[in-house]
């Protein structure tokens, strides 16, 4: 499969005449439409036929190959691509399985990015009696996660008897394979309709932006300078709300304090009133009712609240 692509990725290559990046990204998945819309939200324009493996970026240097997210971190790593985005998860298990094979891990991880939120957790059926790690000693467990598992394990000085499977863990315990799993879990809800109960996280994950270890060429990493800053503000303000109020100057100290995650807000004049004040604010969290009632109280008055579109710091 790295093969397959490594040919498409350099075919493609050869026919454009300045450098251009090229960024991994879940064929289809859970990740699939979080990272599309993350670099639509960046500006990228993609043209993609149904079931390519290439979307070319039209108005920028960027393309993007379409692949299983378990490619990801090889792909970035043998440095077929320069940027990747694929689950924490992923590539932890990627990183260890290096490690334990005698290779040094490189991948710079250049971004936390805000989806793709899960964590692995153990967890066993309802009847399963656990008192911490200890009780996990001598049991069958099933994950795709191996490795995870077993540095869990051996952090706790656990030994136990890893049960590595490639799907359906979550069925395993039915099965007779395994005593217990270890697996993602986001809601919960898989777990409760198999009658299983979380017990501990192996590992809190989200979505990551990565880059190869291979030093760039200018024109590349200064396109990744870029795309970063795009997506530090695609990421501010999804929760950014711009509020604007009217206060008296007395109301300012409170009112300042009620803001929530705001820095310096702009206060201005009002035409014709002495002791009253416009106030303009960048709120890094969201604004709910009970804050614009607080402010409310505090005297403020004309409230109103609007979304951010976009914001470079
Ligand atoms: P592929 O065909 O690309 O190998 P997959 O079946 O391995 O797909 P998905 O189930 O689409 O992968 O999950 C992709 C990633 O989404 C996971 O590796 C993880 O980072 C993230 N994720 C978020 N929530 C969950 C969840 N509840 N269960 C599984 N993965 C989740
Ligand atoms: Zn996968």
């Amino acid at each position: 499969m790295v093969s397959t692509l490594k040919a498409a990725a350099a075919g493609d290559q050869t026919q454009q005449d300045s450098p251009r990046l090229k960024l991994a990204v879940q064929k289809s998945g859970r990740l699939t439409d979080p990272s599309l819309d993350l670099l639509s939200r960046c500006g990228l324009k993609l043209s993609r036929g149904k079931d390519q493996l290439i979307g070319y970026g039209e108005n920028l240097p960027l393309d993007v190959l379409f692949v299983r997210d378990d490619d990801i971190p090889d792909l970035v790593q043998e440095d077929v691509c320069d940027l990747g985005l694929v689950g924490l998860n992923v590539l932890t298990e990627k990183s260890l399985q290096l490690t334990a094979r005698g290779f040094a891990p490189s991948f710079r991880q250049l971004r936390d990015l805000d989806f793709g939120r899960c964590r692995l957790a153990l967890a066993a059926p309802d009847s399963f009696h656990y008192a911490g790690p200890s009780t996990l000693q001598g049991r069958r467990i099933a994950t795709t996660y191996p490795q995870a598992l077993q540095k869990y394990l051996r952090e706790r000085g656990v030994v136990a008897d890893i049960v590595t499977l490639s799907g359906a863990v979550e069925i395993a315990p039915r099965l007779g394979r395994a005593d217990l799993i270890c697996d993602l879990v986001s809601t919960g809800s898989t777990l409760a309709a198999n009658h299983l109960r979380e017990l501990d996280t192996v590992l809190e994950s989200h979505a990551v932006l990565i880059q190869t270890p291979k030093p760039l060429v200018p024109e590349k990493a200064e396109w990744v300078r870029r795309l970063t800053l795009r997506i530090d503000g695609v990421q501010q303000v999804r929760e950014s709300k711009y509020i604007m109020l009217h206060a008296p100057r007395s109301a300012l100290p409170t009112i300042r304090q009620l803001l929530p995650g705001t820095e310096a807000p702009t206060i201005l004049p009002l035409e014709g009133a002495t002791d009253k004040v416009a106030v303009h604010a960048v709120c890094r969290e969201n604004v709910f009712w009970e804050t614009l009632e607080n402010l409310k109280q505090a005297g403020a008055s004309a409230l109103l609240v609007l979304p951010v579109e976009k914001m470079l710091r």
